[in-house]
């Protein structure tokens, strides 16, 4: 038997989330909701399992991330 497996790390983006200050470059923007995981798949396609769920906004000047 062959085996084709990877990881990969995904993101998917929720839309726009709360306007806050950055605690980082100081603007205050609307951020980014965002979701992501790593996922282990066969053969590219077959997801067979996934963690290291996480959610969170993102600035979108400086890319700073704050976890829900
Ligand atoms: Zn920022």
């Amino acid at each position: 038997m062959f085996f084709i497996f990877g990881i990969a790390s995904k993101q998917q983006d929720l839309g726009p989330g709360a306007t806050r200050a950055c605690p980082r470059c100081h603007n205050t923007t609307q951020w980014s909701r965002v979701k992501s995981f790593r996922q282990f798949t066969l053969f590219f396609v077959i997801p067979v399992a996934r963690w290291g769920r996480r959610q969170y906004e993102q600035c979108g000047i400086c890319g700073a991330t704050v976890e829900e």
